[in-house]
């Protein structure tokens, strides 16, 4: 069997290695560089915290995964909450992941702040504390998935934007060459590049922004704070924070941080912990987004494929999705055993939906 993927981020790259360790002769097409989308601009939080048993197993098996391949760093995930609302959601969430069997404990806020002195604690109404999430470096997990997929026999053509002449047919400016089956995982490009086929997808984007400060004195775990819509992890000695994210056009996603951005996040982190921080580095990139926020995989027409709309969760889930498709893409039974053909079906909308890629804007979590 011959399979073109196009897009070379973490799905891409999962999926040509599963393939091509299964026998498949893989060809990979990436416009620019290896992992020069979203992934190579994700935050590489990793956790299992879904109360969704799907979502759950998805997140299981990638972590597993992730640590046969020596890329996944423990660290324990905090979610917090500042009103009651808020408060009983988060004991809500635990309850029921604990209930799927997930390592998942409740904490007092002075409890936590016991835990980690340098985290501020005032103020929180309720905490949880998810202890078998970790992080990941999104540059060592390109290179090594890269690598990966070398090794089993995938050959990789950087700098080679592709399109589809056909379902089975990607053209470069090299030429046409057919397959007998085209994954796209492409992220945002991947509605343009199957329209022309009469695919429609239900794709919208935002753009998502991230920093890293400078050192700072403290242990901290990665944590996520529900009521004010932020998060953080432990990153070069300071913390990666994330967030300021706004609905875009992905032509216009800007890759650089607004300005507004780094002012709020920096006075974020010193309302939170006490500590001052400095920034090291700043940047933006585009997330995909579904009507449900579950994603679109799976075949869309006779022998294409397509892997995208990981509402912001697309790395932490590529070693169990990509595997999944990997596999019914060959035909066999996929070895992750949960109902993921219904639920993530790209054909399961009509494609023209109108949708806000963040949902409601304005609603709480
Ligand atoms: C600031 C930020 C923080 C994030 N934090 C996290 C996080 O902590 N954890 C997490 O799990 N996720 C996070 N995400 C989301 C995550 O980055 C994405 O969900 C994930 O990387 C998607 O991977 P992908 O392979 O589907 O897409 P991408 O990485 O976008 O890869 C698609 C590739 O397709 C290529 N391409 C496009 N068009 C063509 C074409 N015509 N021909 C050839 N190639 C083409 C692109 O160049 C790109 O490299 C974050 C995202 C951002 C922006």
């Amino acid at each position: 069997m011959e399979v073109a993927v196009v897009g070379g981020g973490a799905v891409g790259l999962v999926v040509a290695g599963d393939l091509a360790a299964r026998g498949t002769d893989v060809t990979l097409y990436e416009r620019g560089a290896l992992g020069s989308g979203a992934t190579g601009r994700a935050a590489g939080l990793c956790y299992d915290a879904f109360a969704d048993p799907t979502d759950a197993a998805v997140a299981t098996r990638a972590i597993e995964r992730y640590r046969e391949w020596d890329l996944f760093t423990p660290c324990p995930y905090v979610w917090v909450a500042r009103d009651e609302r808020d408060a009983r959601a988060v004991r809500e969430q635990a309850a029921e992941m604990r209930a799927l069997g997930l390592d998942v404990e409740e904490l007092a806020p002075a409890a936590l702040g016991e835990r980690y002195p340098a985290l501020g604690t005032d103020g929180l109404t309720a905490c949880a504390v998810a202890r078998t999430a970790g992080t990941l470096d999104p540059e060592a997990v390109v290179t090594r998935l890269a690598e990966r997929a070398r090794a089993a026999g995938a050959t990789a053509h950087t700098e080679t934007p592709a399109t589809l002449a056909a379902q089975t047919t990607v053209e470069t400016a090299a030429g046409t060459t057919s397959f007998d089956a085209v994954v796209v995982a492409a992220g945002p490009a991947t509605k343009p590049l199957v329209a022309p086929l009469d695919v429609r997808l239900a794709l919208n984007c935002y753009r998502a922004q991230a920093l890293v400060t400078g050192p700072l004195d403290g242990r901290l775990p990665s944590l996520y704070d529900a009521s004010r819509g932020y998060y953080w992890r432990p990153r070069d000695d300071g913390l990666l924070v994330g967030d300021g994210a706004h609905a875009v056009d992905p032509a216009d996603c800007d890759p650089e941080a607004d300005p507004e951005f780094v002012e709020t996040t920096l006075g974020r982190i010193e309302a939170a912990t006490a500590l001052t921080p400095d920034v090291a580095r700043a940047w933006a990139g585009c997330c995909t987004a579904t009507p449900d926020r579950d994603p679109l995989v799976g075949p869309v027409a006779d022998g294409l494929w397509v892997a995208t709309g990981w509402q912001g969760h697309g790395l932490m889930r590529a070693p169990a999705i990509g595997e999944w498709l990997a596999e019914r893409v060959r035909g066999e039974s996929p070895r992750l055993d949960a109902p993921l053909s219904g639920s993530f079906d790209p054909t399961r909308f009509d494609g023209d939906e109108q949708f806000h890629p963040l949902g409601d804007p304005t609603a709480d979590w």
